[in-house]
């Protein structure tokens, strides 16, 4: 193979290129750019794919749904009967099997481990917080939000490394035989953040199957976003209440998702998903913390999306917006640091994310480097518990929300840093 990347390169051909990339840089830095790509956040155009079901509840009746139920008043702790059995379908579930809440799903994760904290779940002896330790798999790049959660309640994080099939399940298996404080693992099981992968069917398997030494060991299944693809060819991913039920761990998995990169993020109904025992258990708990969620948004965000050949098309509205978005990212990374051998990325077929790695060591001063030209990233380290990326090495991007004239210059911006930083240290290395 003929040597095109930097490692190849002469070190007068490298200072070369690293004065070019600066005036470059400085260039930039001139320009007084404010491009925000920290969060994954939908469009405005994207966000105006929902607006018409502001409109679609008429205000001269009565809401009601399907079962009698008047929405405006309260009752009903587990969700509208059309709105469980959306989401049920959504998530290859029984409608028996999932709850409707209210506006976001981190915030039932939230709460389902506080309460697991606080009382344990089903099958616990005692409330976790009682426990000498808790302790939760992480494996990472990973979602910084669940491992925030985590960090609050003052549980133990644990770092399993990302395969393209999902987590090291050797390592998960090992760590969860032989350690009872290990209670729970976080999974982001389609399309994942920040890597886009999906969990295969083996991995999906082998973790309804582990022996674990906590016996009410917890999945927190994130599966937010089950039905964010960006092409027609859908990932498919094997249903984890099925596999858990059929290894005998009925009670293993909390499935949790959301409309928010649906409709309205913020706005949207966020849901559970459980064993029927689980459920009821939870419930219990929950009739304590609320009366009930909000039926008018569930009303009409069923009445909107109505069914999953709906939602489908909803989505694909989607995916025409944001797609080339993810092109442009992708093809600049390959003209860019790719073509000089210093970083490998994510090429994602739904979510939200593409993941860069640079070489070892950069993605922080990256990061602050591009911080300084006005393109503010996700802090480098946040894809790992504790914030700390042990290589150093990722980046997530998180390509929606700018236009494609400002994504454009973000990551032209991205790119000069990325090789300008490898070169420091390619030099420094020499
Ligand atoms: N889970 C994952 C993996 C996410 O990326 C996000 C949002 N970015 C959420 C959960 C948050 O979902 P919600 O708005 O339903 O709280």
């Amino acid at each position: 193979k003929m040597v095109t990347g930097y490692a190849g390169w002469q070190e007068d051909e490298l200072r070369r290129e690293q004065a070019r990339l600066q005036a470059e840089y400085e260039a930039y830095r001139s320009l007084n750019l404010k491009l925000d790509m920290s969060r994954g956040k939908p469009c405005p155009e994207q966000l105006q794919l929902s607006n018409e079901m502001l409109d679609i509840l008429p205000s001269g009746e009565e809401l009601r749904a399907e079962n009698g139920t008047d929405c405006r008043n309260y009752g009903g702790l587990d969700g509208l009967p059309e709105a469980k059995r959306f989401f049920a379908e959504m998530l290859g579930v029984q409608s028996s099997e999932v709850i409707v809440q209210g506006n976001s799903s981190l915030n039932l994760m939230y709460d389902a481990l506080a309460r697991a904290m606080l009382f344990g779940v089903l099958g616990s002896e005692q409330p976790w917080s009682r426990l000498p330790s808790v302790k939760f798999l992480c494996p990472s790049p990973g979602y910084d939000r669940h491992f925030a959660i985590c960090e609050q309640l003052n549980i133990e994080m644990i770092t399993v490394d990302m395969t393209p099939e999902g987590p090291d399940m050797d390592a998960v298996e090992r760590l969860v035989a032989e350690d009872d404080s290990i209670k729970g693992i976080w999974c982001v099981p389609k399309y994942s953040n920040p890597g886009g992968i999906t969990y295969s069917d083996a991995t999906v398997e082998r973790l309804a199957r582990m022996k674990t030494r906590a016996g009410d060991f917890r999945i927190f299944w994130d599966d937010a976003y089950t039905v964010h693809h960006l092409t027609s060819r859908h990932d498919e991913l094997k249903n984890m209440l099925e596999a858990c039920s059929n290894a005998g761990h009925p009670d293993r998995v909390f499935i949790f998702a959301s409309t928010s990169k649906v409709t309205f993020p913020g706005s949207g109904v966020a849901a559970l998903a459980a064993s029927r025992d689980n459920l009821s258990h939870l419930k219990k708990q929950l009739s304590v913390q609320t009366i009930g969620p909000d039926k008018v948004n569930q009303l009409r965000h069923i009445r909107f999306l109505k069914d999953m050949e709906h939602l489908g098309r909803h989505m694909e509205k989607h995916a025409a917006i944001i797609k080339p978005k993810f092109d442009l990212v992708l093809s600049k990374l390959e003209s860019g640091p790719g073509s000089k051998d210093i970083a490998s990325w994510s090429k994602p077929s739904g979510g939200y994310f593409i993941s860069l790695d640079t070489i070892d060591g950069c993605a922080r001063e990256v990061v602050q480097r591009a911080a300084e030209a006005g393109v503010t990233l996700t802090p480098a380290g946040a894809t790992y518990p504790y914030g700390r990326d042990p290589r150093d090495r990722n980046i997530r991007i998180a390509p929606t929300y700018p236009s494609l004239e400002e994504l454009a210059q973000a990551i032209d911006i991205l790119c000069v840093c990325v090789q300008l930083v490898s070169i420091d240290r390619i030099l420094a290395d020499q």
